[in-house]
């Protein structure tokens, strides 16, 4: 039988890949630094493929550690994997989680299109300089995701247009 998150991986390890990549080539304009959740600072809702990866992942955590995580006060500023300052999940966090802190374009109305970083990064003002071969093209990774959704929920069964929030994981 294949593994139904076959599709989900292979978009994570291409995502992964660009993320090395440009982590490395702009290296001192990152704060990005194990610790560091400010970009973790809600609950995430996520498509039936992402909530089922996340539910795999936490069915593995160790016993004390899952009943922490299900113990700990829930908060509207904070993502409830968010476990000592670290995700709980982090092999499974979800694709938007994979973007943090990457110089990401995003796609807005009417075709129009902006770059964005996280504020803590290219504090220089370099990132106008960034060539469009470094940028996450969020719109284009989101569609990918659509489509390896539709493609799970067709072999597993499910809604591709339910999303969930991975705290309902926790209840
Ligand atoms: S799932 Fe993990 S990486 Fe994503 S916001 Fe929550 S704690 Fe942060």
């Amino acid at each position: 039988m294949s593994d139904p998150f076959r599709n989900l991986g292979a978009l994570y390890q291409k995502v992964q890949v660009h993320s090395d990549r440009v982590m490395d080539t702009y290296a001192g304009k990152f704060k990005c630094r194990k610790g560091c959740s400010d970009c973790c600072s809600s609950d995430r809702s996520v498509s039936a493929v992402e909530y089922a990866n996340v539910a795999r992942v936490l069915a593995e955590l160790p016993e004390k550690k899952l009943a922490r995580l299900k113990s700990q006060p829930r908060s509207k500023k904070r993502c409830s994997m968010l476990l000592d300052g670290n995700c709980a999940v982090y092999e499974a966090r979800p694709l938007i989680c994979r973007g943090h802190g990457l110089p990401l374009v995003l796609e807005r109305s009417k075709g129009r299109q902006m770059v964005d970083v996280c504020p803590l990064n290219f504090t220089d003002g370099s990132l106008a300089t960034v060539p469009r071969e470094d940028l996450l093209a969020q719109g284009t990774v989101d569609s990918i995701l659509v489509a390896v959704n539709a493609l799970y929920c067709q072999e597993e069964g499910g809604d591709p247009r339910k999303r969930r929030q991975v705290a309902e994981l926790l209840e």
